[in-house]
């Protein structure tokens, strides 16, 4: 297995690999980038069935988190760490505690949050023996309700908001009654949106693997039930993948109806040349980590404190990206998400050379 040399190392400033055999802890933390702050990054616990897989896992989604927040205009780097091992079966006190003392190696250089396969009372246990990890804090959150630290409440209002301004900037239309939207995955982020669409007079058509999730949209959104081979590719105005990556591929695109691709899912582009075959069939994609931002712009406010009204009037901020990004595309006829990375690029240099920090160590890979 290489890592200097690894497709996706892409500069990584830092990797530890850590193992604990009493636990049976295998984990490995990867910080991308600290010119902008302290690399901030969920710690994902998934089954993965190689080292090399969790590798290249690790490496592209602590890259993925330095462009996220140097886009959504954040002080903070680019980092992640996964767990190796099935969160079902092997998740215990002992192994999260483990993972805590982990954390602790890099001295503040990464911030863990949650992510799939890890929740709020997972990270408490880790912050027994770090303080570095965030997204648990009882708090007043951005819509001034109450909230324990969980960021999907502020990514499904962000996706709301960058749902909008894809629709008005494609379909003309600031009013979304009647608008019809397909989203796929319905948990915690997708189930949010969907609550802001129907209040917002869109008709709704879902689906999810789990039965009680949609059950649950249907009953309580009047939404549509759906299913997994039509869910992508029904008649409608907006498709919002909420669900898992790489849904956006060689088999998928020629058949999607919707005009707009907008929704919370990270990756979903299965490979870089899958945003120009978006442009090729006229469909408007909002890149997913410029859509997804509001839980990150969230958990970074959580660590500094500001008001709810300064947190939500920075996911607001998530449409205006994503209008300026629709527009640079029009004029230069680049697909949109090789203009949300020059973007990124941009606001993460723009910010670096303010700080009179060294230059810029971000690589372009596409
Ligand atoms: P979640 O686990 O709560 O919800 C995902 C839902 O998708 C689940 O209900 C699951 O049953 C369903 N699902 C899984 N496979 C599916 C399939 N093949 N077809 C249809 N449904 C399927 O996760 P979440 O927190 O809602 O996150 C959703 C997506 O958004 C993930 O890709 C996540 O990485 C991304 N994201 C989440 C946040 C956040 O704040 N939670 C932030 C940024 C990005």
């Amino acid at each position: 297995m290489n890592v200097f040399t690894h497709p996706e190392f892409d500069n990584h400033e830092h990797l530890s690999f850590f193992c604990d055999p009493e636990t049976g802890l295998k984990s490995i933390i990867a910080i991308h980038n600290t010119s902008r702050g302290p690399a901030l990054g969920g710690c994902r616990m998934f089954p993965y069935a190689t080292d090399e897989e969790a590798l290249r896992d690790v490496l592209r989604l602590s890259r993925g988190m330095t462009y996220k927040s140097a886009l959504a205009n954040l002080d903070l780097g680019g980092g992640k760490s996964v767990i190796i091992g099935d969160p079902r079966k092997h998740k215990t006190e002992a192994l999260l505690e483990a993972m805590g003392r982990h954390l602790e190696s890099p001295g503040g250089r990464y911030i863990a949050a949650e992510d799939s396969g890890t929740s709020v009372p997972d990270l408490k246990i880790m912050s027994r023996h770090t303080r570095h990890v965030a997204g648990i804090a009882t708090r007043t959150g951005f819509d001034g309700n109450p909230s324990n630290g969980d960021p999907s409440p502020a990514t499904a209002y962000g996706t709301f908001i960058g749902l909008k301004a894809a629709v008005r900037h494609k379909l003309g239309r600031n009013d979304l009654t009647g608008l019809k939207v397909a989203i796929q995955g319905i948990g915690n982020v997708g189930f949010r949106l969907a609550s802001h669409l129907k209040e917002a007079g869109a008709e709704l058509w879902v689906y999810d693997i789990h039965e009680d999730n949609m059950r649950r949209a249907v009953e309580q959104l009047g939404a549509k039930p759906a299913t997994a081979e039509d869910i992508l590719f029904l008649p409608v105005d907006v498709v919002a993948p909420c669900a898992m990556g790489a849904v956006l591929n060689d088999h998928s695109i020629p058949e999607i109806r919707a005009n707009v691709i907008a929704g919370a899912a990270n990756n979903l582009l299965d490979r870089p040349e899958h945003d120009a075959m978006l442009k090729q069939h006229d469909i408007l994609y909002a890149p997913d980590f410029a859509i997804n931002a509001g839980g990150i712009i969230d958990v970074f406010y959580e660590r500094t404190g500001a008001t709810p009204e300064k947190v939500r009037a920075h996911v607001d901020t998530i449409g205006d990206t994503l209008t300026e990004i629709f527009n640079r595309s029009d004029s230069s006829g680049l697909p949109t998400g090789e203009i949300a990375n020059e973007l990124a690029e941009e606001r993460f240099r723009k910010h670096t050379a303010g700080a009179g920090l060294a230059p810029s160590r971000l690589a372009r890979t596409g």
